[in-house]
């Protein structure tokens, strides 16, 4: 597919960007392999203050970076604004942790004097979506960037501006030619750099179907990979849970990016005594979100990444109510040019309809009522996913209990879900493996190099 800038609220191309070729991956890898040459010998205190550097540029062109985001894919400006100012939080944590993350560890050991390093292990590919194109490849590039991994991105097809100021961003920092390398590459362009032997390892952050297929090549090579994947997150409200801090957090946590989130909340699991007054409130809150502009600050409604996602959540939305769901808020058309879908809420999706096991990745609220805690759990645990989960409870041992049965990679209790370097990012099931971001997903591609001396 070609690389392209569809301004998503005039449908309009903007520009379209040359596709990379052999040679120009080629000359990728081999200056990727000589920076990671060097950066062996090199301590990673001595890359800190380029990715220092990094975070004062997104601090200071932040609105440049955020309006080429909306430009690319639709978000709100002030979402792409918070993006940006997030991945300088990212990079800064990395360039500061670093160091301490890479020291050597003592080991016990009958057998001598033991201990083991993490070492860099070669350039990487990274595979990213369009639905944060800043903040995704950030959660790659700076740890790796102080791990020593230099990296080649392949972003999303349909965010090619952000993928090329992502790179003039780190040159601009200092990095050296080859550190970080956008190309655009075909499908086939990436399995042949995975193939490649300077390449150590992939991470991809996309679909099930997309994780599946680089996987595979990675696993054809015995190559590491990590799998950021889909996911039909819940938002469990227990019946102790204050109520009014619910219905203030419930409407964003599924409307933010115009829900095109991994993370957003996408089904609402609420007791019976609570349910109507749920649904009631949400509905009046979506009500107040105004499409329009995603550059004019006043718009709280962004139209979606493309008119292709456009189509997809319309058809899945169309499906679940020919199986028997009900619309009890929503789907009405909004008169504007581009890939708008009014926030909606879905309610009575029994086990056979098909959007049960789906994700829905748009401003769509599916709403489950329950009877008890039991019912609840059963009900989250009831997918093929498991990326995050939110439980709301105003007594933290009840909120704690039941978030330990919820099978997902992370849960936040009593706020919409939060993302941060200091926390580990990842989910299990189909959502995929591997670690993102804090000290663990700093490790994910770094060589534990076990010494001992007898
Ligand atoms: P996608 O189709 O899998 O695309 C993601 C990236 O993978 C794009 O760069 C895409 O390139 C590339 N890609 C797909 N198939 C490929 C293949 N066979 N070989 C090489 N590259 C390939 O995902 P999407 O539907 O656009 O993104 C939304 C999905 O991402 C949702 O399911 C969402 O939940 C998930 N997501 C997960 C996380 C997380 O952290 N867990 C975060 C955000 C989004 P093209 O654009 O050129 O097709």
């Amino acid at each position: 597919m070609a690389y392209q800038t569809v301004d998503p609220y005039t449908n309009k191309l903007v520009k379209t960007y040359p596709a990379a070729t052999d040679a120009d991956l080629e000359d990728a890898l081999a200056q990727g392999h000589r920076v990671y040459t060097d950066w062996r010998r090199q301590a990673p205190a001595a890359r800190g203050p380029i990715l220092h550097k990094v975070a004062q540029l997104l601090r200071e062109k932040k609105h440049d970076y955020a309006a080429i985001m909306t430009r690319d894919m639709g978000k709100l400006i002030g979402e792409a604004e918070a993006e940006v100012e997030l991945c300088a939080t990212i990079a800064d944590y990395f360039a500061d942790h670093g160091e301490a993350f890479m020291a050597p560890q003592p080991l016990t050991s009958s057998h001598g004097k033991a201990y083991y390093i993490r070492q860099a292990t070669g350039v990487l590919v990274a595979v990213e979506p369009w639905n944060f194109p800043f903040y995704q490849v950030m959660r790659v590039f700076a740890p790796n960037f102080m791990v020593g991994n230099p990296m080649i991105l392949k972003h999303a097809s349909n965010t090619p501006g952000s993928a090329a100021a992502f790179e003039d961003m780190v040159r601009e920092a200092g990095a050296p030619e080859g550190a970080f390398k956008n190309l655009f590459l075909s499908y086939d362009q990436v399995s042949q750099a995975i193939a490649d032997p300077r390449v150590s390892g992939v991470a991809l952050t996309g679909s099930e179907r997309g994780g599946a297929s680089v996987a595979q090549e990675a696993g054809k090579q015995l190559k590491k990979s990590s799998m950021e994947l889909g996911g039909t997150d819940v938002f469990i409200a227990l019946e102790d849970a204050d109520w009014d801090a619910v219905y203030q957090a419930a409407p964003n946590a599924r409307l933010r990016n115009v829900g095109q989130v991994c993370t957003s909340s996408k089904r609402f699991i609420i007791p019976a005594s609570h349910y109507d007054e749920f649904v009631a409130q949400l509905a009046a809150a979506f009500k107040t979100y105004q499409p329009g502009d995603p550059m004019d600050p006043a718009t709280t409604l962004a139209p979606m990444n493309s008119e292709r996602a456009k189509e997809k959540v319309q058809s899945q939305i169309d499906e679940a109510i020919a199986h028997g769901a009900h619309v009890a808020y929503g789907n009405q058309p909004i008169d504007l040019p581009g890939a708008f879908i009014q926030p909606t809420i879905l309610t009575d999706i029994d086990k056979q309809n098909p959007l049960f096991s789906q994700e829905i990745f748009g401003p769509v609220a599916e709403v489950f009522k329950v009877t008890n805690d039991d019912e609840a759990i059963a009900l989250a645990n009831d997918s093929r996913y498991g990326l995050g989960s939110v439980v709301y409870s105003q007594d933290p041992a009840h909120a704690d209990a039941i978030a330990r049965r919820i099978e997902t990679g992370m849960t936040t209790i009593n706020a919409p879900f939060i993302t941060s370097p200091e926390l580990p990012f990842g989910g299990v099931k189909n959502s995929g493996y591997g670690r993102e971001m804090d000290e663990i997903g700093f490790a994910t591609f770094t060589n534990e190099h076990m010494i001992l001396n007898t």
